[in-house]
């Protein structure tokens, strides 16, 4: 028996076309300003992101389309659309850039796509917290080079750094680079407040503090439309690439464990076994590696330059190429890391897929295990995290693609050796994650969204509950 969802089928995929025309002329009446589109293509370009790389998903969003997309560049735009859904019933779906990888932005009652990447203003900077206010829609490399010029990064950034929103990450992402010294999004400290707007006739403008934000962390979007966000920052660092090769792949896990345990400031850490390490377009000026070549990718700070190279020498690994984040050119190495590396492979490889799993300590055994029952139908790269404080490694392995039965298969195996997996080939925040509804996002949406037009479908909760406007 597989567990995959199939509650798309209980949502219909589309609205009345004469209930979205009253809609968009209402709109086009009030704010002659704000840019709509009901051309076909340009709605099934705006429903659409990178779930494709489960085969999953695929045939359970296909044809999922929004019947309006409009481009909101300010709050008033966000509410007069919000305003305008709640008044005719219409669901209503966010974007920002439409990179997620469970479906996230596909709208699957039809409805309207509301694009936020217009509304994109750095609002304010604190210079002596480094505590940020930005708008939903920016994108974090934007983000991060206005940060940068004082000094202050952010701390977390998905390996899509350079095209993904802020608001984007925050409501369908996790973590990523960064989260070996930083944890993940949802860890206390990240987020400290939110601008939120609420889905209602008369849609109101919220400031929520960290502990009300909390809820709207990654919820799909479901319970409340981020206009702005309060992040905390940490200092900026000159970040240096370092590609190590690794002979012997006891020799590259055993530096992977030992690294995060020194006082070297490691930013990113990603460990690519051989057959993966051969197929990566490796960044200009680095060697491929030689046959056999395990590697290790770093992201470390300029004071480990002296001494690290001799660190890994002595555990078994050679320094193949380095160079800095910010002057190197062409791809830069942390778009080999995470989710990359599933896209670099299927570029290769398309019948291929992948998981996430966070491995348990030590991790060996259950790498052993996989290996013996999976052999070459299951390649890996791992990602060093903080996870509630302790350093641990997760990964997400390539899986040669047989069917849903195997892919449970899989699931299974790896729970029965330890590992914790977050599963992308469903398209629940719940089913995503820790697999348990969470009383705090529903009661959000309750509050946000009491008719639940937002992202219908992706929040298991709220259809669970009876008699209180959500559909069932
Ligand atoms: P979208 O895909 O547009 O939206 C994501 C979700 O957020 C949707 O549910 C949408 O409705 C909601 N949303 C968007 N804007 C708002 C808003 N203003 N208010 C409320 N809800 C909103 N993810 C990681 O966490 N770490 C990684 O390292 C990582 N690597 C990736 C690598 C590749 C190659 C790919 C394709 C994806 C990767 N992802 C990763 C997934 C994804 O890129 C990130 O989660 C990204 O941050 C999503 O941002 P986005 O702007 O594209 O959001």
């Amino acid at each position: 028996m597989t567990q995959f969802s199939t509650a798309t089928g209980d949502l219909p995929a589309s609205v009345a076309p004469a209930t979205i025309a009253a809609l968009a002329a209402e709109l086009r009446h009030s704010h002659p300003d704000l840019v709509l589109s009901d051309d076909p293509r340009e709605c099934a370009r705006l429903s659409r992101d990178f779930h494709d790389y489960s085969p999953v998903l695929v045939p359970l969003l296909q044809g999922r389309t929004a019947q309006l997309v409009a481009h909101a560049t300010s709050v008033e735009q966000v509410r007069a659309v919000a305003g305008a859904c709640a008044r005719h019933g219409v669901p209503l779906t966010l974007r920002g850039a439409g990179t997620g990888n469970y479906g996230q932005c596909v709208p699957l009652a039809g409805g309207v796509v509301l694009a936020l990447a217009g509304l994109n203003r750095l609002r304010h900077l604190e210079s002596g917290s480094g505590v940020v206010t930005v708008e939903a829609g920016c994108l974090l490399a934007d983000l991060d080079q206005q940060l940068a010029a004082s000094g202050r990064a952010l701390r977390l950034a998905p390996s899509t750094y350079r095209t993904a929103t802020i608001g984007g990450f925050l409501a369908g992402g996790s973590g990523g680079i960064g989260s070996m010294r930083w944890g993940f999004l949802r860890d206390p400290g990240q987020l400290l407040g939110l601008e939120v707007v609420t889905v209602e006739p008369e849609p109101r403008l919220l400031q929520l503090d960290a502990t009300a934000s909390a809820p709207l962390n990654h919820a799909y979007g479901t319970n409340g439309i981020l206009t702005a966000v309060q992040m905390a920052t940490c200092e900026a660092v000159s970040w240096q690439q370092m590609v190590v090769g690794f002979a012997r792949w006891e020799e590259a896990l055993a530096a992977a464990q030992a690294l995060p345990a020194t006082a070297f400031l490691l930013n990113a850490l990603c460990l690519m076994e051989a057959p993966v390490a051969a197929r990566m377009p490796w960044p200009g000026g680095c060697p491929p590696p030689g046959a056999g070549e395990h590697r290790l990718l770093l992201l470390a700070a300029p004071d480990c330059l002296s001494v690290l190279p001799h660190w890994l020498e002595a555990h078994g690994g050679s320094l193949c190429w380095q160079a800095s984040q910010a002057e190197s050119r062409g791809l830069p190495l942390r778009e080999l890391m995470w989710n990359h590396t599933t896209l670099h492979w299927r570029g290769h490889e398309p019948d291929w897929t992948y998981l996430q799993l966070l491995l348990p300590r030590p991790e060996a055994p259950c790498l052993e295990g996989l290996r013996r029952r999976w052999g070459e139908e299951l390649l890996w790269h791992l990602e060093a995290v903080r996870q509630d404080g302790e350093q641990r490694l997760a990964c997400l392995p390539l899986l040669r693609w047989r069917g849903e039965e195997r892919l449970q298969e899989l699931i299974d195996d790896c729970r029965e050796l330890g590992a914790f997996l977050f599963n992308p080939h469903v398209i629940t925040v719940e089913d995503g994650g820790l697999g348990v509804i969470d009383a705090d996002q529903v009661a959000a949406k309750q509050a946000y969204d009491p008719n639940g037009l937002l992202n219908p479908g992706k929040l298991r909760g709220w259809p669970a509950r009876a008699g209180s406007g959500g559909r069932s």
